[in-house]
């Protein structure tokens, strides 16, 4: 096996059990293939670990195990997929939902797998040259692993994996069983969903978001809604689940829009009449609500992500301070504001600094109701901080 040696002093966060090695830790050429199982050793020679090994990316290593005993081959793959899907079993066997993230790479201890269960189908996102090599291994584990699964495939159409020197294209491929159909029916609380696996986001559906939504849906009851950035519908039917009088739907997509719509009709037939949809760019929108002199008891903002990297910051600050601003001076008095930063680059403490701030320009005063983060089936290692990326402050006004 191909060893990988640290330089000195360079051992420390790979014993404190941190996933990544960068290529400035590592001494001299390594002569390995992308994805191949390597062997980490410290510049004294002890052997820390083995990992997966990617030549064009600056995460030149992904750590699989700490102990020098343990090779990863098939077998230990097989477990540690059989493991992270025996993680979920509460969520999958109670009922509450059929969708559920099955592998939440490095906090499940597979780099760049990232693997969701929709009604049994399974749709991947491999994300390291690792993940990549072993894809056939990782589909036939989750073909076991997973409750009545129907069919494994895996979607290439993500920006990342161009970093680690990997195709994007074909952009979809069954790696085991059915071919999933054009939209697959899911349900999630009190809602249905039609999730396009193909084309929709990440691998169709926010379900990161599941927490959040049903904490929006429980303070809904009699409110006019605003939900910007609604993609295909969640926290807005949540909100009619929960009682809401109005629910207004907006984003820029009208493919997303499209799906929101079907989804109201699939999830309550008889409420069709409570949601208005709004093809909008929202930072427009709120304006011109703004304009219009329009008010909610209720606003969500889930915005896309508006950093990915730490220099983009301040930038992406200012971004998440207006469009909170407008949203803050939107609300009816006691109104609630739930918002939302998926920027891992954004911590929860600048995050709340810039919603203070808005806040103060607002001549607002808000109390803070409820603090989400991504669900239970999205875990992070307490030593990997940069797997805890999505954020949640639900404020009321005290005026
Ligand atoms: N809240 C959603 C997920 C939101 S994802 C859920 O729970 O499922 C972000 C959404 O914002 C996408 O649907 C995207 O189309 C939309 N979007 C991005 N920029 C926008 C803008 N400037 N105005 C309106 N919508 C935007």
């Amino acid at each position: 096996m191909v060893r990988v040696t640290l330089r000195p002093k360079r051992d420390y966060s790979v014993r404190r059990h941190h996933p990544w090695i960068f290529s400035g830790a590592i001494a001299g050429e390594v002569a390995a293939q992308p994805g191949e199982v390597v062997e980490i050793v410290s510049a004294e020679g002890e052997t820390l670990g083995h990992g997966w090994y990617s030549p064009a990316s600056q995460i030149r290593v992904r750590m699989l195990s700490y102990a020098s005993e343990v090779i990863p081959d098939a077998a230990f793959i097989t477990a540690l997929v059989e493991r992270a899907v025996a993680r979920r079993n509460g969520l999958l066997v109670s009922g509450a939902t059929n969708a559920v993230r099955v592998v939440n790479a490095e906090n499940d201890g597979l780099p760049g797998v990232v693997a969701d269960a929709y009604a049994g189908y399974v749709v991947c996102q491999l994300t390291s040259a690792g993940a990549e090599r072993w894809k056939v291994e990782i589909a036939a584990a989750l073909m076991k692993a997973v409750p009545d699964c129907r069919g494994v495939s895996a979607r290439a159409d993500v920006e990342v994996r161009t970093k680690e020197g990997l195709a994007t294209e074909p952009a979809f491929e069954v790696l085991g069983g059915e071919e999933p159909p054009e939209l697959i029916e899911i349900a999630e609380g009190p809602c249905k969903f039609m999730v396009d696996v193909r084309k929709g986001h990440k691998t169709g559906f926010y379900l990161d978001q599941r927490e959040a939504r049903a904490a929006v849906g429980a303070l809904a009851k009699d409110a006019e809604v605003l939900n910007c950035f609604c993609y295909t519908g969640g926290f807005g039917l949540y909100a009619v689940a929960g009682g809401a009088k109005s629910v207004t739907q907006v984003d820029l997509s009208g493919e997303a829009l499209a799906l929101a719509r079907k989804n109201a009709a699939l999830s309550f037939a008889d409420k069709q009449e409570r949601l208005e949809y709004v093809e909008a760019d929202v930072f427009q929108y709120l304006r011109k609500c703004r304009d219009a002199g329009r008010k909610f008891d209720l606003i969500v903002l889930d915005p896309p992500k508006f950093a990915s990297v730490k220099s983009q910051v301040m930038k992406a600050a200012r971004g998440y301070k207006d469009i909170n601003l407008l949203a803050m001076k939107l609300l009816k008095p006691q109104g609630t504001l739930a918002t939302f930063s998926c920027s891992g680059a954004m911590t929860g403490e600048l995050f709340d600094r810039v919603l203070s701030e808005a806040a103060e320009d607002a001549h607002r005063d808000f109390q803070v109701i409820v603090r989400t983060r991504q669900g239970a089936d999205h875990p992070a290692l307490l030593n990997f901080p940069e797997g805890l990326y999505l954020k949640g402050v639900i404020l009321r006004s005290l005026t």
